[in-house]
């Protein structure tokens, strides 16, 4: 018998575009096993790891053309980094917003938005300066800040934000 390359072959040969409709696809090292995992940038649920279901850090990019996909329509709150390659203060805060991610895994989904590739959110969310930092639950901003801070004051920041945002006898939440 001879091994066959059919079957396995040429499914991710479509490296390097992000303009088109389909989302793309990261992998995660789970924090508890270690085992590689295929998260994609947009599905149902929140991502777990398939060797021992504990939930994995959802880190995302999306632009104008998929925002509402990647974002708005994610089941889990979504933190939001608007940045942009010139901004050193970005370089600074994006690590930090990983670990959150990572900290916060199975509870919030990471996005962040290139402004420069995206004019459209960046009027839609009247981006002045960057890092803008957004809370999103279920598309609508629960919270806003601008400029970088390390990972503990952010975990903080979105902690309270989603606290706030999924308190008691809230009548918006209601779904039609
Ligand atoms: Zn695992």
């Amino acid at each position: 018998m001879s091994t066959s390359p059919e079957g396995r072959a040429d499914r991710g040969g479509r490296d390097g575009s992000t303009d088109g409709a389909e989302t793309s696809v990261r992998t995660v090292a789970c924090a508890n096993c270690g085992r590689t995992n295929r998260v994609p940038a947009a599905a149902e649920g929140s991502p777990r790891c398939g060797n021992c279901r504990a939930p994995l850090p959802w880190i995302a990019e999306a632009g104008d053309a998929d925002f509402r996909e990647v974002a708005e329509q994610a089941s889990l709150p979504v933190l939001v980094d608007l940045w942009a390659t010139w901004c050193g203060p970005c370089r600074m805060v994006s690590p930090a917003l990983e670990q959150v991610a990572k900290d916060l895994a199975g509870r919030i989904k990471l996005v962040k938005v290139d402004i420069d590739k995206s004019p459209a959110l960046a009027r839609r969310f009247e981006v002045q300066a960057v890092p803008t930092l957004l809370v999103l639950d279920h598309g609508r901003p629960v919270a806003r800040q601008t400029g970088a801070a390390p990972a503990n004051a952010l975990r903080q920041w979105v902690d309270e934000s989603l606290s706030t945002s999924h308190g008691p006898a809230d009548p918006d939440s209601r779904r039609p």
